[in-house]
């Protein structure tokens, strides 16, 4: 695997693939590498093309100082594991190499209504300094496919509007949540859990799954709200729990078997806040 820190030595490497006929499936990472992480290089080395990585902790998308402080950094190890899972090459930029000037965003992004929700509206900002790291890469990497967790549901819906509003031909490719075998969504967070924490962070998903099961006997607003009180009395403390339309995030206050829906929650474990969801 071809380790490349610089974007001047990355591009002519990419051009020169370009040139050879090769597509380039793209995966992009703030590393703290993990199974989930590893089963999207594994989906991109499924194409034909070859598979670029990258680690980034990106700044400009932490609206929690102390978040970005805290946030796991395994470089080493996630070496080892992008280079076992057959990965061709990893860019490995620093913050100067990303942010020549300074971390101010040099434009708004016209994300619309899905920044407005969830995530977006709990995390003021965060949207943009995301969709401000991925065009970035973006034009550094320039791949054909871009392959993304749904683990992370809205940040795929953001991106979606961010290559439409590029314009851009890059295909974005989902792909599903690996999970612990409790349920847990893996997550690069999951290291802060103490290990009290980690035996209650599977409630998440378990409310997931019941919000799944009991849709067609009970109202939403009914599970939602045994979910939240079970989630408090284990001393997890729930930011959302909410029911939208998968295709645009639209919030639900009820099951609407007319569409597809996703129950999506995020909830404090500790400090360490955590994201999960469930097409149901
Ligand atoms: P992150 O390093 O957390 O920014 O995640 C990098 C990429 O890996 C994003 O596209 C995430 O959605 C994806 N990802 C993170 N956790 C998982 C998981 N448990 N399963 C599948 N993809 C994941």
């Amino acid at each position: 695997m071809f380790i490349f820190k610089k974007i001047t030595d990355l591009k002519p490497w990419v051009d020169q693939q370009k040139q050879l006929g090769f597509s380039i499936g793209f995966v992009p990472t703030m590393g703290a590498l993990h199974q989930g992480h590893l089963s999207l290089v594994a989906e991109s080395k499924k194409g034909s093309g070859l598979t670029v990585a990258s680690i980034f902790v990106n700044p400009t998308q932490f609206n929690d100082l102390a978040d970005l402080e805290k946030y796991p950094r395994t470089t080493e190890q996630d070496i080892k594991l992008l280079s076992g899972a057959g990965c061709d090459v990893l860019f490995l930029p620093d913050v100067a190499e990303m942010y020549p000037g300074n971390l101010k965003l040099d434009k708004a992004y016209d994300l619309g209504y899905v920044e407005t929700v969830l995530d977006g509206a709990s995390r003021p900002g965060h949207f943009q300094g995301v969709a401000q790291v991925v065009e970035k890469l973006l034009d550094i990497v320039q791949p054909d496919e871009l392959y993304m967790g749904q683990k992370d549901f809205q940040q795929i819906a953001v991106i979606k509007r961010l290559l439409s509003l590029k314009k851009s031909n890059i295909v974005l490719v989902p792909v599903p949540t690996k999970r612990e075998p409790d349920g847990l969504a893996m997550s690069s967070r999951n290291t802060r859990l103490s290990e009290a924490q980690r035996n209650t962070a599977n409630l998440l998903y378990q409310c997931l799954v019941s919000i799944q099961a009991k849709k067609d006997i009970q109202s939403f607003g009914v599970i939602r709200k045994e979910c939240w009180d079970l989630l408090e009395n284990k001393g997890v403390q729930p930011d959302y729990i909410t029911l939208a339309d998968a295709a645009t995030l639209e919030i639900l206050s009820d099951f609407d078997q007319s569409r597809n829906m996703v129950a999506l929650m995020a909830a404090f474990v500790g400090e360490v806040r955590l994201i999960d969801n469930l097409i149901l």
